[in-house]
């Protein structure tokens, strides 16, 4: 147990969200630098870019466009740095998904600390709020979580007419990263762990994670479903909201635990690799849930919901139909290797129980999908 006893709260200083944001980025911006570099890969550039540009402009941001590399990895982090330092940008822009704005995060931070803005055009992650970015491999496994950021996004600018728009997996995908917050916070505060923010959980924190759980099941289902008409509804609003930025400061300052170590043991699989970041992650807090023993009626109500959403509970929905225990084991170890967040649960866990959790979580999983159908 460590000897840490003050509790921290980390947050950006600024948070935006609405159909149609995306024209206030210049006014939001300017507040910040005089020239941004914009980060953004050519889809995303396709259906925000002149909306972005002509906000900017507006608001007398010059700006200098960078087409994103598609992956945030070391490679692309140093590339963006050097064409930042090349045109003297002052601020640093991402728009797109998580490995976009992680990346313009990044930069930001080793261009002496710039001001960055993540406007995600999807609500698949909570990256765009939180001060450390994830870092992967050429080949997409996890490479380690870059911590050094020591600060938020400047600005986070949601434009949920984007969020509607885009195909309902993400914002389901979201849903599974969000639902695993309150889970892994609970677990965190339990074992008095250090969270990524540097502190133990306030309670402040632990009420947003709490509340991102309660916004996901009372409106879950109904954002989905705007989601899948692409049409902007309140519940949609909320459950953005709830991906975003609810789970980004529950995670953030409560901490993570199983649920995404096990993520990260499943990225070393190459069979995991057509599935997003919260799908892998609803797997994960399902085998936590098995691990710490927690009551059925609380594992039901975590199934049924991944069910009305349509998020994966069994190891064949992420591509390891036919993982064998050789498989499921290497899986174990990269989920459990040191520093892990996994470390983070209120006991000691080692690859067999991470193993043992995810073979009973899969059976039960079906056996329960077998009986509801
Ligand atoms: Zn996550």
């Amino acid at each position: 147990m460590n000897t840490v006893t003050t509790r921290v709260l980390i947050s950006p200083p600024k948070y935006v969200q609405g159909a149609g944001a995306m024209r206030e980025l210049g006014q939001h911006v300017s507040q910040l630098g005089d020239h941004a570099l914009v980060l953004a890969d050519d889809g995303v550039w396709g259906f925000a870019g002149e909306t972005a540009e002509k906000s900017l402009a507006d608001a007398g941001v010059r700006m200098t466009r960078e087409t994103f590399g598609g992956k945030c990895t070391q490679v692309e982090i140093d590339r963006i740095v050097a064409r930042v330092r090349e045109v003297g940008a002052n601020v640093v822009i991402g728009i797109g998904g998580g490995m976009t704005v992680d990346t313009a995060k990044s930069v930001g931070f080793i261009c002496d600390g710039i001001p960055s803005v993540s406007a995600p055009t999807v609500a698949s992650t909570d990256a765009p709020t939180s001060a450390h970015a994830v870092i992967y491999t050429e080949d997409g496994a996890f490479d380690r979580y870059f911590f050094g950021l020591h600060r938020n996004p400047n600005l986070v600018l949601v434009d949920t007419a984007y969020i509607a728009n885009a195909p309902s997996r993400f914002i389901v995908s979201g849903m599974g990263d969000a639902l695993a917050t309150w889970y892994e916070a609970r677990a965190c505060v339990q074992a008095r762990s250090v969270a990524m923010a540097g502190g133990l959980a306030t309670d402040a924190a632990l009420s947003l994670a709490r509340l991102c759980w309660e916004t996901l099941m009372e409106y879950g289902v109904q954002a989905k479903t705007a989601a899948e008409q692409h049409v902007v509804t309140p519940a949609l609003e909320k459950v953005t909201e709830a991906n975003t930025l609810l789970s980004g400061l529950g995670f953030e300052s409560c901490g993570l635990a199983a649920a995404h170590g096990i993520h990260n043991g499943f990225t070393a699989s190459p069979n995991t690799g057509a599935f997003m970041h919260g799908e892998k992650v609803n797997m994960g807090t399902l085998a936590q849930l098995v691990m710490e023993g927690s009551p059925t009626e609380e594992i039901d109500t975590f199934l049924r919901f991944s069910h009305e959403v349509g998020l994966p509970t069994t190891l064949a929905e992420i591509g390891l139909a036919d993982a064998g225990r050789e498989e499921l084991l290497a899986i174990a170890r990269a989920a459990t290797a040191e520093g892990e967040t996994t470390h983070n649960m209120p006991f000691a866990v080692t690859p067999g129980m991470v193993l043992d959790s995810l073979v009973a979580a899969d059976a039960y999983a079906r056996a329960y999908a077998k009986k509801h159908g």
